[in-house]
């Protein structure tokens, strides 16, 4: 039985993962919140996990009342999350949390030689040199649950040693597709927030409508699959049926298609390489009868070019990229800036940081730092 902890459990893939666990052979050792308590307890109290966190201080006091009658230990902070991660005796750690508080944790947890389900793209936007030298080195696989990786990671199963040529990574396009600059200035909290085929997080919908999302899954992809980002292709398909595809030095494409549902992505990088049944609704080809294909739209959204310059830069370009862009959508979801001024305040924070080639890990630290204070100045 594989023992697994789920960090970031009551968010969006957290509460996906635990649907899907009566289908995976898995015990639970560690859940973690940042202050959604109540579903935490009732995740606790139902999986009996040997450790929890609640990032948040104040909620994990709360928590620890909650759980008093109960064994199960109570955490707080990044040192909780860590040790969720690193020391809860995990085979395999899903990491759904959201953003750049995903690296620490999923570095101790490779280091502990965990494999990582990873569903926290910020990571490896931000430090996927690291990450990925660091898993090489502790022989550790990192299973992609984003949807595309994850379509790119079944497609790969047919390589048999060879190369990828390309990747051609799908897009839905989000909300507004088809706009131009000018029709996004007086874009609403509550328009960017509807999209049209994805129920995700706040952050992610967000960057999903400035396609963000996207260029983040590009160097995500990137460092993933050690694929040259120029060979990467990015398309918009408005159905979500192909989630991504991978091409062969012969020019076979290899595609994997089905509903937009989370719950089979999540569910293969705990079961990888076995398949089992997955309680998501079945395509039926005929009843999607048609799939459609764009080129994107990089001057209405040029937060995919400022990704592609990130991708081509690396050094800390990515975790300058990402730190901008968490500090801009926090601005734009609590009303302070406008819609298209994310990108405008990630290219701004792009150009004024000096380019560092080498990093570290406090050099990543750093450049997120920078980024987001100059967003927030
Ligand atoms: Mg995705």
């Amino acid at each position: 039985m594989k023992k697994i902890a789920i960090l970031g459990s009551t968010g969006s893939i957290g509460t996906q993962t635990v649907d899907i666990l009566p289908a995976v052979d898995a015990e639970v050792v560690a859940l973690t919140t940042n202050k959604r308590i109540n579903l935490l307890e009732e995740q606790a109290r139902r999986l009996h996990p040997k450790m929890v966190c609640a990032f948040d201080a104040d909620a994990a006091r709360d928590l620890k009342v909650k759980l008093a009658d109960t064994d199960i230990r109570v955490l707080t902070g990044m040192d909780g999350l860590t040790a969720c991660a690193a020391e809860s005796g995990a085979d395999i750690v899903v990491t759904a949390v959201v953003g750049m508080v995903g690296l620490l944790p999923t570095l101790a947890a490779i280091d502990a030689g965990k494999d990582i389900a990873l569903a926290n793209k910020e990571t490896l936007v931000c430090a996927g040199e690291l990450v990925m030298r660091a898993a090489r080195e502790k022989g550790v696989k990192i299973l992609p649950v984003d949807s595309e990786h994850s379509a790119i990671f079944q497609c790969a199963q047919a390589a048999q040693g060879n190369r990828l040529a390309k990747i051609i990574l799908t897009a839905s396009g989000g909300p507004f597709f088809g706009w131009t600059a000018e029709e996004m200035r007086g874009v609403t909290r509550e328009q960017a927030l509807a999209h049209p085929n994805w129920t995700m997080g706040a952050k992610i919908t967000i960057d999903s409508a400035t396609m963000m999302n996207k260029g983040l899954e590009l160097i995500e992809a990137m460092w993933l699959y050690d694929i040259d980002p120029a060979d990467i292709e990015i398309v918009i398909h408005r159905e979500s049926i192909v989630h991504s595809a991978v091409e062969f030095d012969d020019g076979a494409v290899i595609a994997q298609l089905g509903l937009p549902d989370m719950r089979l992505p999540i569910q293969y990088a705990l079961t990888w390489p076995a398949r089992v049944p997955c309680k998501v609704p079945r395509l039926s080809l005929t009843e999607a009868a048609k799939l459609t294909f764009y080129a994107p739209d990089e001057a209405a959204f040029p937060a995919l070019g400022l990704a592609r310059r990130a991708a081509a830069q690396k050094g800390d370009r990515g975790a300058v990229l990402n730190g901008a862009n968490e500090a801009a959508v926090g601005l734009f979801l609590a009303g302070q800036i406008g819609f298209t001024d994310i990108a405008a305040r990630v290219a701004q924070a792009m150009d004024a940081i000096p380019y560092q080639p080498a990093v570290t890990l406090e050099d990543v630290l750093a450049a997120d730092a920078e980024a987001r204070r100059l967003v927030l100045a």
